[in-house]
């Protein structure tokens, strides 16, 4: 059964403008986040008529597994990924791999995520973080998944990772390396998350890469409740302001929003073909 009555089975709300337009991909929002807990019916509707036709919501660790597999099982608009994040690695068992293997068949996400290498953060073990991760990298070579990556202070060590264990792409996740780090990505089939960092003026590297890379390399997310914009500091990021994300980009690089939401749709169901299958395309 819709979670909505305004919801069809494509995820569309009736009264959204994005009847009139493309619909806006958020590959990247934490909608099982406690943040959440008290008003996520009413963001995701308000999402909805910003323009919003889907959210990929990827796990952090094995407790999350259900939790987002349930939102995907609620929400026609929903996609789950389901992963061990770097950054719970430090609390994760071996034994958790068997249990997202069996959950990548009954679940059937659209990506392995997120997963990744974390160095800007000291207190968890980097061995066991690779562990988590080259593993993780066989188990959607495996089952010929696409990888959401979270990657800080860690672009070159994970890139030598994906080229020992190659996999059908996905998106590196909140981009934040070098030119020539996100041209590596981009090799390897990796599209390029881009979001509320735009929002900052101070971000000048992340602002030069979304004006300056190839359109057909970037998708949009919120990274919500998490990476508030230079608007909300201090406050929840909302999955609404993927609209605003949108508008920030078609502005650093001088093009139509529309050209912008169409075009980085587009790259979202390359990057993550399970989406392409399950939304129709407009
Ligand atoms: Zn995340």
């Amino acid at each position: 059964m819709p979670s909505s009555p305004s919801v069809n089975r494509s995820g569309r709300g009736t009264n959204s403008p994005s009847r009139r337009g493309p619909v806006l991909i958020d590959t990247h929002i934490h909608l099982d986040a406690a943040e959440f807990d008290r008003d996520r019916d009413l963001l995701l509707d308000q999402a909805r008529n910003a323009g919003v036709g889907a959210f990929v919501v990827p796990a952090v660790d094995r407790a999350s597994f259900a939790r987002v597999a349930l939102l995907g099982s609620r929400h026609a608009d929903v996609y789950p990924a389901l992963g061990i994040h770097p950054l719970y690695a430090g609390g994760a068992d071996p034994s958790d791999l068997g249990q997202l293997e069996s959950a990548l068949e009954s679940v059937r996400p659209l990506a392995v995520g997120e997963i990744g290498l974390d160095h800007y953060v000291e207190d968890v073990d980097r061995e066991r973080q690779s562990f988590f991760f080259i593993e993780q990298l066989r188990l959607a070579q495996r089952h010929d998944l696409p990888v959401i990556l979270h990657v800080r202070k860690a672009q070159d060590a994970v890139l030598k990772e994906l080229r020992r264990h190659p996999v059908r792409g996905g998106i590196a996740h909140a981009f934040n390396g070098s030119r020539q780090q996100a041209d590596a990505f981009i090799a390897l089939g990796f599209k390029l998350g881009f979001g509320g960092a735009m929002s900052f003026e101070g971000s000048q590297r992340i602002r030069r890469l979304a004006r300056e890379l190839p359109l057909e390399t970037i998708v949009l997310e919120t990274d919500a409740p998490d990476m508030a914009p230079a608007w909300g500091q201090g406050e929840r990021n909302l999955p609404q302001n993927i609209a605003e994300y949108a508008r920030i980009l078609a502005d650093l690089r001088a093009q139509p929003v529309e050209l912008i939401v169409r075009a980085t749709s587009a790259n979202a169901r390359q990057a993550l073909p399970g989406l392409a299958e399950r939304l129709p395309s407009r």
